[in-house]
Parts: C-alpha cells; structure tokens; sequence
C-alpha cells in the first residue's frame, strides 16, 4: 500500500467542538498505527465566518491533547501552505481547467433570483438546488459578460444521469442518484473557493489517502467524487464516523452540555482522560475495557472497529474517567499540574503539598481543588445540615468536651497522636464508631464527606483543632 496520509482539515469558526477533537483523534491516531502522517491544514476560505484567534485556539487544544502533527502551519513541506486563504492561486488554475472543459460554468444568477427559486421549489415539494439556469450559458457569451464585470460564482455542471457511489470503510456502498446533486458552487462570487472545490483539491495535493471526517459530510462527498472524476484523480478511501449524540439521543448541542474543547482544558480535566473518553465515542476495541493510555489507542486502533451509530456523550463516564487518572497520577506529576491550578485559583498556603494530597482521591476535575480546599484555608467552620444534625446529638457534647481536654496532654497533634487521643476519647466517653467519628468530622469540617480524618488533623494542627471543638461547644450553647 503506498503511504497513509491523513489530514485534520478544521475550519477555525471560534472554539473546538468535541466531535472535532475526535475527527482530530481518529486521524491522529490511524496515522500512528499505520506508521503514515498526520496533516493539518486549516480551511479558512470562508471570510464571512472568518472568528479572530480561532486558529490559535485550535493550535492550542492539539497542543494541549498531545496530537503532535506532521506537516502542517508551522511544519511547512513541499505541500503547503496549509492554510487555504494562501492557496488561492493553486485552485484559479485548477479551476480553469475544468472550466476549459466545460465541467464548470459561470452562473449569473441574482442573490434574489435564487431565492424566489428556492421558495417556489419548496412551496413545490421539489428538492431544493440549483435549477440550471446559466448552465448551457454560450461560452463566448459566458466569457464577454464576465469581462463586462459582470457579479459571478462558478458552478460544477453534475451529470444529471446516473448514480455516484460512495464506498465508506465504515457504512459501505451507498448510493447517490446524480438528478439530486446540486450543482455545486465552486468559486464564490469574491473570487474565494468553496470547502467542497478546495478540500477536494487539497486533499489531491496533498496526496491524502483516507478522508477521516463526520458524518455530516456523507452526502457533500457525492460531490467531491464526481470532481475527482472530472480531473480523473484518485479517489481517496473514505470513513464517515458515527454523529455525537446527548443522552437523550438528540445530535449533541450547547443546550445539553459544554461542547468546546475549551471548557473542559478551563474544567480542569486531564488531556489523557479527556483523549481516552473520546476515544470511545464511537470505537471501541472489541472487549470491554475503558481505560487506555495513548500507546494503546495507538496500538489497536482500527477503522473497521468504528461504529455506524451514534455515539452518546456521557459527561459522568468523562467525569469518572478523569477522577480515575487523578488517582493514578503519581504524586510529584499530580502536585505539579495541581499547584498550576492552585496558583490560577490565587490560593496559597504553607501545607500546600499536604493539602494537594490530601484531597488527591476526591477530585474529579483540578477544578474542584477550590471546593474540596476550602475546610484546610478557613478558620472557623460552617456546617452543613447534615453537619449541624450529628453536632446537636445528645453524645456529642460530651465527646467534644473530652476530646479538648485529653488535648490538652499533647503539646501537638501527629497522626500516631491523634489515634490514641481518639482512643483515650473512647475509653472515657464510651461513644465509639460512627456516633464517635461523624461528629468530630462534622465538627472539624463543617461536612460529613471529605479527606481521611488523621491527614486532615495533621494539617489543622492542635490550635485550629482545638478553635473548631469549642465552635461547636458552643454552637451547642
Ligand atoms: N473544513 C471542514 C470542517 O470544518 C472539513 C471537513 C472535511 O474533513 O472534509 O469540518
């Protein structure tokens, strides 16, 4: 087989929908298998949407996902550039050409003109496309109104016969009749080619060998095949990936969720398990398993193994996912990406290490390193219901009040220290087990979920331990 090269082809219109990081991964990860390259060009020739810093954001999330390409802005070969908005001269000529041969024509037709076209074939019931007015337009005529000045696009003239097919590696044969294909805009009035004229003629040039891309694009590549037969290139094989469904199995929308890659960097979810749980959106490995480091997705990625249905994008799986990795970090990595975020979250503290650990098993996101800090970065405590419920309970008081008092026999509190202080506790008051534990944790932190008790008292030390026992003495009056 010759090389495998494919291409990451996004166009910057603000931020980085999920199902792109995912065209983006599938891409990347095909081409690490296959030992082929990884492309990235950016399909900017629509200046209507032109959104500044789009580009920079996707630069941004590939870098922050770890998908390192091979060509592309920035990695200039013979191919480039890889921006479409520089690349203009290369399609006027292609262009031409098949103009020449009367495969492409210029349409005249007014902004207006199309509309009421539009409306009358919808007010109809017919297809809605292009009714082929200019297209049998005398060339000579053609050219002498185009050198008037005359406001133009140009259209592919598809064949009105016939079938075109389209052989997906992931949905098989399917079929196009050619009387429902558009005639196709190719160059837009402002001079700027389509995505269909200049995709297809990338894609040509740059030697592309698979098309990885949404499914949405199913139906545009009848199109695209019928330009790569009109300059009798290659086609390249395709493979559409399944649509990203929300859990109720609507397309997936801003409504439900954060779509934009850039909520979850901001979210504090970890490039690893953010990658793995896309991974999984619509492949899978043929067992169960759902953990995979990169090396693995890299190792058994497939094509074939892509589904046809849509994947649904369950945010606790990726939640879940990302508490898993956060777990398994080791320690010096997990405090260096955590004290990033303290520092984003302008806290600072001297225990800082201690406290990173400490709720090391109870994030999900680094995001939550504000909420599950708070109780070590306060003074006093502020209770929860549930907190208040097990401070007011009849045997609390009397475990408070011995607890302060044994206190008293230690000059500090250490881990050993505080497991026989408890014990001592214990022994005196005869309240043991949860009736003991509960209210001295609802007491010290104000909830009755949170770190292991020993690191948190170890953190507090003996003064603010002993601050919090007579807050709740006295919140007991
Ligand atoms: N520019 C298209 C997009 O933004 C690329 C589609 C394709 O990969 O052909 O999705």
């Amino acid at each position: 087989m010759s090389e495998i090269r494919v291409r990451f082809a996004p166009s910057p219109t603000g931020y980085v929908h999920v199902g792109s990081l995912r065209t983006a991964l599938y891409n990347y990860l095909f081409a690490r298998h296959n030992h082929g390259k990884f492309i990235l060009r950016i399909e900017d020739t629509d200046q209507t949407r032109y959104v500044e810093g789009a580009v920079e954001n996707l630069l941004n999330a590939l870098k922050w996902a770890n998908m390192d390409y091979d060509e592309g802005p920035g990695k200039d070969s013979d191919d480039g550039p890889f921006y479409q908005s520089q690349r203009l001269d290369i399609y006027n000529s292609y262009i031409k050409k098949i103009i020449d041969e009367q495969k492409a024509y210029p349409c005249f037709c007014s902004e207006d003109r199309l509309k009421k076209m539009r409306e009358e074939q919808t007010a109809a019931n017919m297809p809605v496309m292009y009714d082929g007015f200019c297209r049998n337009i005398p060339v000579n005529e053609a050219r002498k109104r185009i050198e008037q000045g005359d406001k133009h696009v140009i259209r592919m003239k598809t064949p009105k016969n016939g079938i075109t097919k389209v052989n997906d590696i992931i949905r098989g044969e399917v079929e196009f009749r050619n009387e429902l294909i558009d005639d196709q805009v190719l160059i837009k009035s402002d001079g700027f080619p389509t995505y269909h004229f200049a995709n297809v003629v990338d894609d040509h040039l740059m030697k592309i060998s698979h098309v990885i891309r949404g499914e949405e694009w199913l139906p545009s590549t009848s199109k695209h095949i019928i330009l790569y037969d009109f300059f009798g290139w290659q086609i390249p094989q395709y493979a559409h990936l399944p649509l990203l469904l929300n859990p109720d199995r609507s397309k997936l929308s801003k409504r439900q969720g954060d779509v934009a890659v850039e909520d979850y960097i901001e979210k504090g979810y970890l490039p690893e398990a953010m990658i793995n749980f896309i991974a999984l959106l619509g492949w899978n490995r043929g067992d169960d398993q759902e953990l995979f480091t990169i090396e693995e997705l890299i190792n058994d990625f497939t094509l074939e193994r892509i589904n046809k249905a849509g994947a649904v994008f369950n945010i606790e799986k990726l939640q879940w996912m990302n508490s898993q990795y956060i777990k398994s970090m080791d320690n010096d990595s997990y405090l260096s990406v955590a004290r990033e975020w303290l520092k984003k979250l302008e806290i600072q503290d001297e225990n800082e290490a201690d406290i990173l650990i400490a709720v090391k098993d109870r994030l999900t996101t680094f995001k939550d390193l504000r909420k599950e800090t708070t109780i070590f970065f306060r003074e006093m405590a502020d209770y929860s219901n549930e907190a208040k419920e097990w401070i007011l309970k009849s045997e609390s008081k009397v475990v408070f009040k011995v607890m302060l008092k044994e206190m008293g026999h230690y000059s500090q509190l250490t881990l050993e220290i505080f497991k026989q202080l408890m014990q001592d506790v214990q022994k005196t008051t005869q309240v043991k087990g949860k009736n003991l534990w509960m209210p001295v944790r609802a007491a010290l932190t104000g909830e009755l979920a949170g770190p292991e008790l020993p690191m948190v008292i170890d953190i507090f030390g003996k003064n603010k331990v002993e601050k919090l026992l007579k807050q709740a003495i006295e919140y007991r009056g």
